[in-house]
């Protein structure tokens, strides 16, 4: 009897324990999901931050045009940074000859070999190829031509334009300005 007893209250004891179980849970869940709302969203959040500071990284180590004013002359920044041309027959190098190399004067990548610079009597140094992979093209539609600019690869000066008129082997003939480009005897460079 007492044990049939203690089960009647036992069994009438489980709903009361489901009830107050229930009644506690609900709002600790709650209590948990709304805890975890915020960790959620930084979570989502992570893996977005690092991905904003690619760009300013990944940007071309450029001088900045103060440094590039102070270093340059005023033709070779106008040249280079703004794409002018220089006078015909006034530049350093179009009646050059000496053997050597010919650089970018904003970023010293090497351009152009004397073993390529041939006279084209146009006034401008002239090389019938550029070294391998340093030098771009792309079309000019100023001054109501079409032109292949001629950009360095390495920081996007520019440098003048190439036209299919050049001897063999390639017919092509890179006009230069002077104020593009810096030399550095053979000499001097075989001595470093
Ligand atoms: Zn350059």
């Amino acid at each position: 009897m007492k044990f049939s007893s203690s089960r009647a209250s036992f069994v009438s004891f489980v709903p009361f324990v489901v009830k107050a179980t229930l009644a506690l849970l609900l709002p600790l869940c709650l209590f948990l999901y709304l805890l975890a709302m915020p960790h959620e969203s930084t979570m989502t959040n992570k893996p977005e931050k690092p991905a904003s500071p690619p760009p300013a990284v990944a940007a071309k180590p450029a001088k900045s045009t103060d440094d590039l004013r102070t270093r340059l002359t005023p033709e070779q920044y106008h040249v280079t940074q703004e794409k002018g041309t220089e006078r015909a027959f006034t530049g350093k190098y179009w009646n050059h000859h000496e053997a050597g190399t010919y650089r970018c004067v904003v970023c010293g990548a090497e351009l152009f070999t004397s073993q390529e610079k041939f006279d084209s009597g146009c006034g401008w140094p002239s090389f019938y190829a550029a070294k391998d992979k340093t030098v771009d093209t792309q079309v000019d539609k100023s001054h109501g031509m079409v032109r292949d600019e001629i950009i360095c690869h390495n920081c996007g000066a520019h440098l003048g334009h190439v036209f299919d008129d050049g001897p063999q082997p390639t017919g092509l003939r890179y006009c230069v300005n002077s104020a593009s480009l810096d030399f550095a005897p053979k000499d001097v460079q075989e001595k470093k």
